[in-house]
């Protein structure tokens, strides 16, 4: 890719890199060197620019602290066999960014600024991205408002940001679930299809409540109704049930359209899987879990890619589901999706692209 924008690049002099323990990586700690700055102002995304990574200076009445306009997006570079740097499907996160902009009343970014201020940036921190299997270097790229008002409205100026962490093998252990049936994490009209900051605010006080009752993570069901099982907040979650893999639709606007979601879909239906998109009700998932239909549970993420569940809590009663075999769905497609991430099967999908 050839830069054609103006990119100024100051870079550090003194690199974290030795000092960095790539065998005890901490999801989200060890950060690295530099970052990538663009600005919003008088109408314009301008100042592009490539900076140590270093604080940042805010006036207390800088707007996102009152009234938080900020979005977010997560991803991740990987470094195949022969020491090269693929990106799996960072377009989809640049125009995933760009619909949590608008709904959040934010300018959307160019794509130009998105795509080569990350490519530049890992090409400057590539010694950064682990070349260990499972390792990879994960991207956050964000924009938050940064007018110094009080006054409540869309702010006129915003930052856009990336930096990035090495990550270490994300060995999932299968994880517990409650199914959430009081609190909401989104509603119809609301922002939950946003990767907004403020979405995760709210969810942070039912997810702690049940994990003081010793669980991981909660399963969301619709605010209306509680009876439809949505995501999990930071995941999406799939069923296996009768051989049919059962999802939520992201129609309502409720549920966060997952990139990883929509690429395990995809291979599914490959894979000559029957896919569903359908609300799964609670009632029905019970039953499945009563009478040993349920095959599998999963949930879906950059993080983790797929995260194996083990055990969940509906209205009070524990079901631990069957271990599963080794041919499992969930095992082939996260090894399929391992393989086309790390390079080391052929993309045809057009899901890599090298930096
Ligand atoms: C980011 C996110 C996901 C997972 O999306 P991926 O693109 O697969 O990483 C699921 N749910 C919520 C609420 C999220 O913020």
């Amino acid at each position: 890719m050839k830069t054609m924008l103006q990119i100024k690049v100051t870079k550090t002099k003194h690199s974290r890199l030795p000092e960095t323990d790539f065998n005890n990586l901490v999801f989200g700690r060890s950060i690295s060197d530099h970052m990538f700055v663009a600005d919003y102002k008088n109408g314009e995304w301008t100042d592009l620019r490539i900076e140590p990574y270093a604080p940042l200076s805010l006036n207390p009445a800088n707007s996102t602290l009152h009234y938080g306009q900020a979005i977010f997006e997560g991803m991740k570079a990987y470094k195949n066999p022969s020491g090269e740097i693929l990106l799996f499907r960072a377009d989809a996160n640049q125009k995933r960014l760009n619909e949590s902009a608008v709904r959040m009343c934010i300018p959307e970014l160019p794509e130009e600024i998105f795509m080569e201020g990350l490519t530049t940036l890992l090409d400057l921190d590539r010694n950064w991205i682990p070349d260990k299997p499972g390792y990879s270097l994960y991207i956050r790229p964000f924009i938050f408002a940064t007018d110094d008002y009080l006054g409540v409205k869309p702010s006129e100026t915003y930052k856009f940001m990336i930096f990035t962490c090495p990550v270490g093998d994300y060995y999932s252990k299968p994880v517990s679930v409650k199914v959430e049936q009081h609190y909401s994490r989104a509603a119809e009209g609301g922002t939950g299809f946003a990767k907004a900051a403020g979405n995760y605010a709210g969810s942070l006080y039912p997810a702690q409540l049940a994990q003081k009752q010793g669980y991981d993570q909660l399963l969301w069901t619709d605010a209306k109704t509680h009876e439809n099982i949505e995501e999990s907040g930071t995941m999406n979650v799939m069923f296996i049930i009768n051989d049919t893999l059962i999802t939520a639709p992201t129609k309502t606007g409720t549920i966060l359209k997952g990139i990883t979601r929509d690429s395990v879909l995809k291979l599914a239906k490959e894979m000559g899987y029957v896919v569903e998109e359908r609300f799964l009700k609670v009632s029905e998932l019970e039953e499945a879990l009563q009478n040993g239909k349920l095959q599998e549970a999963f949930g879906t993420g950059t993080a983790a890619t797929i995260a194996h569940i083990a055990k969940i809590n509906i209205r009070d009663n524990d079901y631990i589901l069957p271990k599963k075999p080794d041919y499992a769905f969930s095992y082939q497609v996260l090894k399929k999706l391992d393989d086309i991430k790390y390079g080391r099967i052929e993309d045809h999908r057009g899901w890599i692209v090298k930096v």
